[in-house]
């Protein structure tokens, strides 16, 4: 048997993909067996599970209780780090206990849990639970606490547009801000591992690649954090930190299993569209060159209804442009190519916008209707991120809100303390979200 961590270590990372990921998520079975390793543990209970769904739950208090023992920690640890599934006196000779009848005790109160013994080899395995207790172990998720002071970042600001933006670490929130207007662009947690071994240039490369495929996964509508179902809709955020601005949409995203959240601009939530990779691509470039926090000023974002909520998203490169339709869900309803198409789509595009949103409504409609599944159609629920606790962040201080970088269109997005209110949207920044 292959490990599982390995299997799970990937996977964790390749969350990136959030494309797969949302399909096994949402084909489910075969799939699940395959990522598996990890829920190969969940083999004891296993098999059935995935077919026919059956769900067993500890106690939070049990299965907690029976981690508070620096042996246990260490065993399962140990079981993490071997090269090959270890075996008791492996494991007992690794550890400080000092009699194999007491480390005996130690192994039961974690066997099935986080352990599991093969009945043939008589080897042990972690079971998802315990490789989520060794790697958050190894990450620093519970005992770790990062802070860096504030470090220049390469770009513009998206809102004053000085050189004059900063990342900083403070309890494993990675927040990046303009020096010169003072504007919070984004707030957003971290893992603690993510900083450990990096300096601060690369933490926030890292931190820039981790968040884009957070937003991708939740769009996708599957759970960054817990693999649950994540819903999200359009909401209009008004912006009155920018004067003359008009509300933004923002995607506000959750799920409903864990709790996390997120808000952010509808641009962001379709950054990794084929349309659009394929239109930098076509011009030798990538629309990873442009951070989660500014995405630049090809991006363009069209209120095109409310009710039911529509956004038009425009990235133009030169004389090319891709058209996305973005519906509640949200979803990506349409998708229009504009091969040298007119450039100054800012300004004709606005209102080229409101020319055809009749048209444009009306096509949707009818796709909608038609299967939403169908080719076009991508789901796509950003993530700002809020998380419950970063939370506010960026809200309280940020009051801007919006400052569109992307093209005008750029939302900011916040976080969200309070996702439903108007005033958690504060949080300025770009594109981007906190969470
Ligand atoms: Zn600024
Ligand atoms: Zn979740």
């Amino acid at each position: 048997m292959t490990r599982t961590e390995t299997g799970e270590d990937s996977e964790t990372e390749t969350t990136a993909a959030s494309g797969e990921t949302g399909t096994a998520a949402a084909s489910g079975e075969a799939e699940t067996t395959a990522a598996s390793g990890e829920t190969g543990t969940a083999a004891a209970s296993g098999e059935t599970e995935t077919t026919a769904g059956e769900r067993e739950t500890t106690p939070a208090d049990d299965a907690f209780a029976a981690l508070s023992d620096e042996t246990r920690l260490a065993a399962v640890s140990a079981v993490a780090a071997a090269d090959e599934p270890p075996t008791f006196t492996d494991l007992f000779e690794a550890s400080d206990a000092d009699t194999s009848a007491g480390f005996a005790y130690h192994l039961r109160q974690l066997t099935d849990r986080y352990l599991r013994k093969d009945p043939e080899t008589e080897r042990y395995e972690l079971t998802y639970a315990g490789r989520a207790v060794a790697r958050a172990l190894d990450a620093g998720t519970f005992t770790e606490r990062v802070d860096r002071a504030p470090t220049g970042v390469d770009g513009d600001c998206p809102v004053c547009g000085a050189s004059a933006l900063a990342a900083a670490v403070v309890d494993n929130v990675v927040a990046v801000a303009c020096r010169d207007c003072e504007t919070d662009l984004l707030a957003l947690p971290f893992p603690p591992g993510g900083v450990r071994e990096r300096d601060t240039a690369d933490v926030v490369e890292a931190f820039d690649a981790y968040h884009r495929r957070r937003v991708a996964l939740a769009a996708d509508g599957v759970c960054p954090d817990c693999a649950g179902v994540v819903d999200g809709a359009i909401d209009l955020v008004e912006t009155p930190a920018l004067p003359g601005e008009e509300p933004r949409p923002l995607v506000a995203a959750g799920c409903e299993s864990c709790g996390f959240h997120l808000r952010v601009p509808v641009s962001l939530t379709v950054v990794e569209h084929p349309a659009v990779v394929a239109l930098f691509d076509r011009h030798g470039e990538s629309v990873r060159n442009r951070p989660v926090w500014n995405l630049g000023p090809e991006w363009h974002e069209t209120v095109l209804s409310t009710e039911p909520p529509a956004v038009a998203v425009t990235v133009s490169l030169g004389e090319d442009r891709v058209r996305l339709l973005v519906g509640d869900g949200p979803t990506v309803v349409d998708v229009e190519r504009d091969e040298g198409a007119e450039r100054d789509e800012r300004d004709e595009g606005a209102e080229r916008d409101e020319r055809d949103e009749r048209a444009e409504r009306d096509e949707r409609d009818e796709r909608a209707e038609r299967d939403e599944g169908a080719e076009g159609s991508e789901r796509v629920d950003g993530e700002v991120a809020s998380e419950r606790d970063g939370e506010k962040r960026s809200g309280d201080d940020g009051g801007e809100e919006s400052s569109a970088p992307v093209g005008g269109g750029g939302a900011s997005a916040s976080d969200g303390a309070d996702p439903s209110a108007s005033d958690s949207e504060r949080s300025s920044a770009p594109p981007d979200a906190s969470q």
